[in-house]
C-alpha cells in the first residue's frame, strides 16, 4: 500500500533512529559543517552555466536530477509506524562488504568536526562481477561517480565498522552518516517511494504520536541523503578550490 507522507512536525530535527537509537538531541553543525553548507550558494551553482563547466553541466543533467526532492514528493510503500527496534536486534547491520557507508561531502564534514577522521578510508572492498550482476542496486553503487570519489567509513579484517563500539553502540553519533541516519528506509527514486529495506533484521509497529515523529525523520534523512550526493556531484565538479580551502579535498578521489 502507497501513501502520501504523514504532516512533518514543524522544523528539521536531524534522524533520531537507525541502526541505534540515541536519546539526547543532536547539537548544532560543528564548524565545517557550516563552511561547507554556506558553500552551496546559487552563485556557486551558476558555475555551470560557464562555458568551461558546460560539459560538467551536461554530465550532472545526463545522470542527476538537479531539482531538490522534498519529503511530500514521496510515496510511503510501507506499513505507518514500522520502525527498527534496534534494540532487540541480533542482526547488527554494520558489517558485511556490502554494507560499507559510503559517505557524502556533509558526512566527512561531520566526523571531521567531531575528531573522527581516522574512521575514513579511499580503500573500498572490491565485488566480483557476478556479485553486482546478481545485486543490482549494489552495481549500481560501485558503478557510480560517488563510490570512485567519494570516501567510506574503514572497515575492520571482518568487514565490521570500525565505529561500531564494544557495547554495539554507535561511535559516530552524533557525526552519524546519512546512510546510517535513514536505515532501513530506503528511496526507489524510479518510482518515487521510500520502503523499508528488507535486510533490516528487527522490526516493530509503533503508530504512535513519537513513532510517526521518528518515521518522519527518517523519511527525512532518506530524502537528504538523496539530495546531499546530487549536492556533492555539483560541488565535486565546480568548487573543487573551495574543497581545498575547506581542507575536505584531501579526502577524495580526483583522478
Ligand atoms: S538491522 Fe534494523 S533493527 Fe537491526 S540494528 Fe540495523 S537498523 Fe536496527
Ligand atoms: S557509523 Fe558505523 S557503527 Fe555507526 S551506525 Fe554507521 S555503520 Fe554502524
Amino acid at each position: 500500500m502507497s501513501r502520501r507522507l504523514p504532516v512533518i512536525p514543524p522544523g528539521r530535527p536531524a534522524p533520531l533512529t537507525g541502526a541505534f537509537v540515541p536519546r539526547e538531541l543532536p547539537p548544532r553543525p560543528g564548524r565545517l559543517e557550516q563552511q561547507l553548507a554556506a558553500l552551496w550558494t546559487p552563485r556557486i551553482r551558476a558555475r555551470l552555466l560557464q562555458p568551461r563547466h558546460w560539459g560538467d553541466a551536461l554530465h550532472l543533467r545526463r545522470h542527476y536530477d538537479l531539482q531538490e526532492l522534498h519529503p511530500n514528493e514521496l510515496m510511503l510503500d510501507y506499513r505507518t509506524g514500522k520502525l527498527p527496534d534496534c534494540e532487540a536486534c541480533v542482526n547488527v547491520c554494520c558489517t558485511g562488504a556490502h554494507r560499507v557507508v559510503l559517505l557524502r561531502l556533509v558526512d566527512v564534514a561531520a566526523l571531521v568536526d567531531a575528531g573522527l577522521e581516522e574512521f575514513l578510508t579511499l580503500d573500498k572492498p572490491v565485488f566480483p562481477a557476478e556479485e553486482t550482476a546478481a545485486n543490482p542496486a549494489l552495481g549500481d553503487l560501485v558503478r557510480s561517480e560517488a563510490w570512485r570519489r567519494m570516501p567510506v567509513l574503514r572497515q575492520d579484517a571482518t568487514r565490521t565498522c570500525t565505529l561500531l563500539r564494544e557495547d554495539n553502540r554507535c561511535g559516530a553519533w552524533p557525526a552519524w552518516p546519512l546512510s546510517c541516519a535513514r536505515f532501513p528506509y530506503s528511496l526507489d527514486i524510479l518510482h518515487m517511494r521510500v520502503f523499508f529495506a528488507r535486510s533490516c533484521g528487527s522490526v516493530q509497529q509503533a503508530p504512535t504520536r513519537e513513532g510517526r515523529r521518528r518515521e518522519a525523520r527518517l523519511v527525512d534523512a532518506v530524502v537528504d541523503a538523496y539530495n546531499q550526493r546530487t549536492r556533492d556531484a555539483v560541488l565535486l565538479r565546480v568548487a573543487r578550490p573551495e574543497l581545498e580551502a575547506l581542507g575536505l579535498a584531501r579526502f577524495i578521489r580526483w583522478d
